[in-house]
């Protein structure tokens, strides 16, 4: 029984200049989107009470107090229910109203304090407005706060990233979720690239990068919980863990995915298609036990906790030491043993789709 839920909200009033999300410039669509949301909603979910909810997107802090207010009371939820929304840093204005709705975490997109870099990232923020965020959600009363930091951005360097660092942990919050910056196809950069902007740090620089932050982070009492998400303890993201713990959840909304019984699926990221009919899945992938394994060690192995041998021995009837000792002993100075089973260090983080790809094809 999935305890979890995902909402996308695929409305954007610009577009990031490296951003691969489903989002359009539609609010004109609000209204039609969110009725035909709630009737997803009434349709597939089976009234169990939540852990986790999570608005995503595109910008769900776009959306109106009313609107917004319907679609989280459209569940239940058990007493510490975590409930997430992503918002733009410059729609700190409701932030009173989310928690007025029932939100009581923030994931906030601030990406860095340069300004400069903002602009040529295409953000519609600046760093006040990341500041002031903050405070404004503070004021309200909501003190779980995640901030998003981009590293490997053009024109950042390494002192950048510091003084960006130094910066979020002023603003006294309890969780940083990191990307490395990655040009894919769909994004506005991987179909003009001749708008890709110089002085993109390498692949080197990065992995540098990560490193530092990682390096950073700890030594100011975040832990690096997820191979890109740090937190003081207490404040990791529930519905993230419940990801790479391989755990079920709903997918709702146009590009929504789910996981359930063993089904992924995806809704189209057609807007006007959904709108239209809001309850015809139009990808379903019914895992093989094959498949269910290597997602449990991919996600497994994203963790600081690791993968739980366990758990795999109970579930696939696997001895893992046995029929992956060749690979535990060839990365035996990147892979740890922990108290359930295993885990990556720092070095092995950085090599990590090659350690990963021979535990795929053994
Ligand atoms: S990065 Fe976020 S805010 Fe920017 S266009 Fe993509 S979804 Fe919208």
């Amino acid at each position: 029984m999935p305890e979890s839920v995902y909402i996308h909200i695929p409305f954007c009033k610009s577009k990031c200049k490296y951003c691969s999300f489903i989002s359009f410039n539609r609010m004109d669509l609000e209204e039609q989107y969110i009725k035909a949301l709630l009737k997803e909603i009434s349709v597939r979910y089976a009234g169990e009470p939540l852990k986790t909810l999570y608005l995503g997107g595109g910008t769900p802090s776009l959306l109106s107090k009313a609107l917004l207010s319907k679609v989280v009371k459209s569940f239940n939820y058990k007493p510490d229910a975590e409930i997430t929304l992503e918002l733009n840093p410059d729609d700190a204005d409701c932030i009173k109203d989310l928690k007025e709705c029932g939100i009581n975490r923030l994931s906030i997109g601030s990406q860095t304090f340069d300004d400069n870099i903002l602009k040529i990232i295409g953000r519609r923020h600046s760093s006040d407005d990341i500041t002031k965020a903050v405070s404004a959600a503070k004021s309200a009363g909501l003190n779980n706060i995640s901030l998003d930091l981009i590293y490997g951005l053009p024109l950042q360097t390494k002192e950048g990233l510091m003084q960006d660092l130094g910066k979020f942990l002023k603003l006294d919050i309890q969780h940083i979720s990191t990307y490395g910056l990655k040009i894919e196809n769909e994004s506005f950069w991987g179909r003009n690239p001749a708008a890709i902007p110089s002085g993109i740090p390498d692949e080197d620089c990065q992995a540098d990068m990560y490193e530092f932050i990682n390096e950073y982070l700890e030594n100011e009492g975040f832990y690096r919980y997820e191979i890109s998400n740090f937190a003081r303890h207490g404040f990791e993201s529930r519905h993230n863990l419940n990801y790479w713990n391989n755990g079920e959840y709903y997918g709702f909304g146009a590009a929504a995915h789910g996981y359930i019984n063993g089904i992924r699926y995806s809704n189209t990221i057609d807007i006007d298609e959904y709108i239209k009919n809001p309850v015809l899945p139009v990808y379903k992938h019914h895992l093989s036990k094959t498949e269910k394994l290597e997602e449990e060690i991919i996600l497994g192995f994203r963790k600081k906790a690791g993968i739980n041998i366990k758990k795999i021995k109970k579930q696939f009837g696997l001895d893992f030491e046995t029929k992956y000792e060749n690979i535990l002993k060839k990365y035996s100075d990147y892979i740890e043993k922990t108290n359930e089973g295993y885990t990556l260090n720092i070095h092995g983080v950085l090599i990590s789709n090659i350690i990963l790809s021979e535990f795929l094809e053994s």
